[in-house]
């Protein structure tokens, strides 16, 4: 029978970027409503499963967390296939973080067939705003178009921008799904 599943159709994203980015806690805003300004490494990869509905549709998201150390890439990478979104983090407030998303990207698409996957490019922390050179989000943005990935920039701790860019996210995996 095929009426009354309880098996909603999933999308899943999968989260990569350095260590203590803000990786985890971007997933715990979207998904709990709350920010731990304590920090937890995350070990080798971790997920969440989000119920969300897309044009009345319900979905489950499912978001793969991964610990952003170089010792749990080869775990990581793993997790990488399959990918219908990558999200490539990085601390606006710490250049060297984007300078390494290449990286990430790389592997995390190395992973996938060519053009499967959508690709977002985020800088979180916005809130430390202070700290944030204007040059840094120049450079996101010039990298992001040579991706032919989206730039979106986000609080976890204020939640600025979160929710709309989930629900980007959500909306453009559904249309191609
Ligand atoms: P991960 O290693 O990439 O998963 O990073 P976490 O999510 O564990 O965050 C690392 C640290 O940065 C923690 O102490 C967080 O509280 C802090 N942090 C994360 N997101 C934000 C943010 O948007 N603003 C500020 N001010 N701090 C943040
Ligand atoms: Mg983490």
């Amino acid at each position: 029978a095929s009426h009354g599943s309880l098996i909603y159709p999933e999308i899943v994203f999968v989260v990569v970027g350095d260590l203590y980015v803000g990786k985890t806690s971007l997933i715990n805003r979207f998904c709990k409503d709350n920010f731990d300004r304590d920090y937890k490494a995350t070990i080798g990869v971790d997920f969440e499963i989000e119920r969300f509905e897309i044009s009345g549709i319900p979905y489950n998201l499912q978001i793969w967390d991964t610990a952003g150390q170089e010792k749990f890439k080869c775990i990581a990478s793993a997790y990488y296939r399959g990918a219908e979104v990558i999200i490539t983090v990085f601390d606006l407030a710490d250049i060297q973080t984007l300078d390494h998303t290449k990286q990430w990207l790389e592997d995390a698409l190395r992973e996938n067939e060519p053009d499967s996957s959508f690709i977002f490019l985020v800088g979180t922390k916005k809130d430390l705003s202070d700290a944030v050179c204007e040059r840094t989000e120049l450079d996101a943005i010039r990298f992001a178009n040579e991706m032919q990935a989206e730039y979106w920039s986000v609080s976890a701790k204020t939640g600025e921008n979160v929710k709309e860019f989930f629900s980007r996210v959500a909306a453009l995996a559904f249309e191609q799904s």
